[in-house]
Order: structure tokens, then C-alpha cells, then sequence
């Protein structure tokens, strides 16, 4: 039984493995020609720990059970029809690419961006290669609550020494060395007891160098009564406790943390250069505004308030949710969702396990009763790719991609150097496998 999983990241590769564990072959196609998704291209690179997941993840490959087709966008280079021809069933886990909007004036300045774009632009993402933030002015503004603002705030603030053994592009490391960039504002809607950000990604802003943190919580923080809060918010709330009884860190460079504070414009002429931010308190679990504005300069404005999906072709949407709506995985018998697209942007990587296994248990439950497809071989569906004039890739590119940047890392002591041109990666992975197409 041969199954198509549209998406290569710890989604698509979980439920790949699920499947390829109860016997199905699977091939998982991305738009990229290297694996991994979000591990790759937005886990912070500092956190190198956790990027070590894809040892687990590239299992399903390293068998031979599941093929890899790299550099093809679903919805473009193929349809969903396409797949149904070559495939008994077909999972979509792509994730959630679209940054969320403010919906307030000013956000399309230039030097406003989406958390997408500037993780994209340090974890060296293909889409958005040859972009540079603008960190001449030296005030930031960094909107959200969550570990994706907190994530920002560190590049933003890190010494990029900090970064040289990470897998960060030169151009990044360089970027941030000339960064006039002092004092990062994250603006956060609601109470220090609110927040989303886990102790761990808290506290790492309290250990970077010549970095002071500030916090500005109106007194709500000696105010809060830690009864009734779980263990992760007392956790934050103590530790925002220690920093505002004390300025906690040295140096030039300042993060503020502001709570209690929602932007309500950004003003600028042709570029940002200030964001009005509205005092608020929370009423019953509401946030109302309190009409009293201060106003925080900024020649750089990162949105990271969440992620969502946009429609996929031939699949049901939910526009309120933002995901396919489906039942453990299901949207119709051979038509399948798993991670982000199918629960929305939450959890860890980790949670996507489960969820790509459960969605791999209702494919399993739905395949014997699926018609065969019309074509069943992977190299039909490459020959279809090929007369499209598709640059296709495959799991030997994407080795000959991985060894490339280990070796380009070994000359700065790091694992690896990532690279970032589309056209270059594709070059890359059809050097040998494809010389004679
Ligand atoms: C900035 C950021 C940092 C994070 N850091 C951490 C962290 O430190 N620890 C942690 O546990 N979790 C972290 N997460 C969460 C974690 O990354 C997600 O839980 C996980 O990646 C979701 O998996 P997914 O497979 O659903 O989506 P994704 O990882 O986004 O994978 C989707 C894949 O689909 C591909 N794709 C999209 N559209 C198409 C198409 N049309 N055709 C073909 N392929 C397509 C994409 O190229 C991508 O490879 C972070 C998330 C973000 C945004």
C-alpha cells in the first residue's frame, strides 16, 4: 500500500514512520530538498539540543522504507489529483507558514515583519535568502508572549560569538556583529502571570552576556497571587520577581520586558520608526485598554503573536481555526492531516509524535478498503516531475546537501554551515544522482 505524506517536518516524518513501522510505502514530499521542517528552520539555533531530535526523525529513511521527494510544492508542481493517481492514500502535514497580523495601522512599514521572516532570515531558510532585518536604529520592538518572542529577543541581544558555533549563515553572524540594535522591547498584551513562555526560555535571557533585563509590570507583579496558577507561571512568576527587585545583568545592551501593553499603531514615513503601545488590565480574563498610550521607538517591529495555515487545495478549511477540519487525522476516506495543519500551531515537537501516529493508525484503518491507484511506482510519479521540468531531489541530494554544510561548519568549529540559496541546494542534491537527466 503506497502512501503519499505531503510535508517533512517532525509531523510528516512521524506519521511517516508509523506507517512505514505497519508495513506501508511511503513517499514524503516537500517543497524544500531538505527534510525536517521547523526543527531546521525555526528551533533557535542556540538550541542545539533539541535540533538533535532529527536523528530520530530521518528513521524512516534510513531503512529505505520511505523515499524523499525534495523541492516540489504541492499545489504547484503537483496536484492533489496527481498524488491520487500514484498513491492509495495521501497525509498533508504542512504545517503552518503564515505569520498572524495585528490588524492595526502601520504594520506593513517597511522594517515590520513577521517572526516567520526573521527566524526564516537567522535559521537560514531558502525563501527568505538575501534578506537583512534593519538593525541600525538602536531601539527593537518585538510583539508577543510566547517562546517564538522570547527566541527573537535573544538573537537580537546575543553576542554573535554565542552563535559562531551554531549553524547560523556567515551573513547572519556578520549582520549581527554590525547590529546598532540596544534596547529590545517585547510588548506583551497581558499580566507577567499570562504569559506563554516556558521558565527555560525565560531564564535564558537572564543569562546572556552584557545584556540587562528590565521589567515593566505597573506593580502587578508584587500584586500576583501565585494560588491558583500551575507550575509553569509560578515558575515565571518568580523569576520576574528576582529581576524587578534587582536590575539583573551588565551592559550596554537592554531587553524590556513590557507587561500589561498592547501596540495599537506603528508610525513611521516610508519605514517604522515608533510603536504606540496601549496600557490594558485584565478584567474576568479580559483584555481591556485603558486609553493611556507611551510610545517606544523602533526601526525594527517582529511580530510573533502565532502562525497559521492558509487554505490547501482540495482540502476543507476552517478559516476560524485555521486548520482542515478532521476527525483523528481524517478528512475523508484516503485524505489525511497530521501537526500543525491539523490542531493548529501548539506544543513541541514532541507532540506531533502522537498526533502523526494517530492519524497513521486512521490511514492504516482506511486502507484496505481504498482503490488502487492508477500508477504504482515512485518513478512514474519522477517522470511526471521531469516532463513538468520540475527539479526534483531525493534523500542521497539531501545526504550530499548535509555533508556540504558539515564541511563548510568544520572551518568555523561548528556542525554545520547552513546553505541557504533554493539553487544551490537543488544543485547540490542532483550533482551526482541526476548527472545523466
Ligand atoms: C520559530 C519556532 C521555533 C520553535 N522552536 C521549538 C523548540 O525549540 N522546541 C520545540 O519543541 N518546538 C519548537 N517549535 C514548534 C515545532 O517546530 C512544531 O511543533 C513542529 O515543527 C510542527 O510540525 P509540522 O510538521 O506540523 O510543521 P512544520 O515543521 O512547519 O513542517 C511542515 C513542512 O511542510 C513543508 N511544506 C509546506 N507546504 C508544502 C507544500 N505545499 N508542498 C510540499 N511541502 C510543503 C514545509 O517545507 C515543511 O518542511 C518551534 C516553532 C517555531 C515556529
Amino acid at each position: 500500500m503506497r502512501v503519499a505524506v505531503v510535508g517533512a517536518g517532525p509531523a510528516g516524518l512521524y506519521t511517516a514512520q508509523s506507517l512505514v513501522d505497519a508495513g506501508a510505502l511511503v513517499d514524503v514530499i516537500d517543497r524544500l530538498a531538505a527534510p525536517y521542517g521547523l526543527v531546521r528552520y525555526g528551533v533557535a539555533p542556540d538550541h542545539m539540543r533539541m535540533k538533535s531530535v532529527v536523528k530520530v526523525l530521518r528513521k524512516p529513511f534510513t531503512a529505505s522504507d520511505a523515499g524523499f521527494i525534495g523541492n516540489v510544492t504541492v499545489g504547484q508542481d503537483l496536484s492533489l489529483a496527481d498524488l491520487r493517481e500514484h498513491y492509495h492514500a495521501v497525509v498533508y502535514a504542512t504545517g503552518c507558514p503564515l505569520d498572524r497580523s495585528l490588524g492595526i495601522p502601520g504594520e506593513d512599514l517597511t522594517g515590520s515583519i513577521g517572526s516567520g521572516r526573521f527566524v526564516g532570515w537567522y535559521c537560514g531558510h531558502p525563501d527568505v535568502a538575501g534578506f537583512t532585518p534593519p538593525l541600525e536604529d538602536p531601539g527593537a520592538v518585538v510583539i508577543g508572549a510566547g517562546n517564538v518572542a522570547l527566541d527573537v529577543t535573544r538573537v537580537l541581544a546575543v553576542s554573535p560569538d554565542r552563535l559562531r558555533a551554531t549553524d547560523v549563515p556567515d551573513p547572519v553572524l556578520a549582520a549581527l556583529a554590525a547590529s546598532r540594535v540596544r534596547d529590545i522591547h517585547v510588548v506583551i498584551r497581558r499580566g507577567p502571570w499570562h504569559a506563554r513562555f516556558t521558565p527555560a526560555e525565560l531564564r535564558g535571557l537572564g543569562e546572556l552576556d552584557n545584556t540587562r533585563v528590565l521589567v515593566h509590570d505597573d506593580g502587578t507583579l508584587t500584586r500576583a497571587d501565585p494560588a491558583g496558577l500551575d507550575l509553569r507561571q509560578r515558575q515565571n512568576l518568580q523569576i520576574l520577581r528576582e529581576w524587578s527587585a534587582r536590575e539583573h545583568g551588565s551592559g550596554d545592551r537592554r531587553i524590556h520586558l513590557w507587561f500589561l501593553r498592547t501596540p495599537v499603531a506603528l508610525r513611521g514615513d516610508d519605514r517604522v520608526h515608533r510603536v504606540v503601545v496601549e496600557r490594558t488590565r485584565v478584567e474576568h480574563d479580559r483584555v481591556v485598554a485603558t486609553g493611556e498610550q507611551d510610545t517606544l521607538a523602533a526601526g525594527l517591529v517582529v511580530r510573533a503573536i502565532g502562525y497559521r495555515s492558509g487554505p490547501v487545495d482540495g482540502l476543507p478549511f476552517d478559516t476560524v481555526t485555521g486548520t482542515v477540519p478532521n476527525e483523528r487525522g481524517r478528512v475523508a476516506p484516503g485524505l489525511y492531516v497530521a501537526g500543525w495543519l491539523k490542531r493548529g500551531p501548539s506544543g513541541v515537537i514532541g507532540t506531533n509524535k502522537a498526533d502523526g501516529a494517530e492519524t497513521a493508525a486512521a490511514v492504516l484503518e482506511d486502507l484496505p478498503h481504498l482503490s488502487d491507484p492508477a500508477h504504482s511506482a515512485t518513478e512514474h510519479l519522477r517522470r511526471v516531475l521531469d516532463q513538468r521540468g520540475v527539479r526534483h531531489t531525493d534523500w542521497p541530494g539531501w545526504l550530499r546537501i548535509d555533508a556540504e554544510e558539515r564541511h563548510l561548519g568544520s572551518s568555523r568549529g561548528a556542525e554545520r554551515i547552513k546553505v541557504c540559496r533554493r539553487g544551490a541546494m537543488v544543485r547540490l542534491a542532483r550533482a551526482a544522482h541526476f548527472a545523466s537527466t
